[in-house]
C-alpha cells in the first residue's frame, strides 16, 4: 500500500499515511488533531541506492600534497 506524507499547516508537523491509491487525495487530519494539512510528494518509488552517486575513494597511488614529485 503505497504510504503518503502530509505536513500541517497548522503546527508544521509531517505524518505519514499508509492508504490506498484510491484515497490518496482524501483530506488527512493532523496526528494533534488540526484539519488543514497539505499532502507532500509521494516516497512510493524510492530505491534506496540508486539515488545516491557514490563518490571516489583513495585512488592516484599518491598523497595528493605534491609530495611525490
Ligand atoms: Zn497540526
Amino acid at each position: 500500500m503505497p504510504r503518503y506524507d502530509f505536513r500541517c499547516r497548522s503546527c508544521g508537523a509531517t505524518f505519514e499515511l499508509n492508504r490506498p491509491m484510491a484515497r490518496a487525495n482524501d483530506p488527512a487530519t493532523c496526528p494533534e488533531g488540526h484539519p488543514d494539512t497539505v499532502k507532500l510528494l509521494s516516497t512510493v518509488a524510492v530505491t534506496g541506492a540508486a539515488a545516491a552517486a557514490p563518490a571516489p575513494a583513495g585512488g592516484g597511488g599518491c598523497c595528493g600534497g605534491g609530495c611525490c614529485g
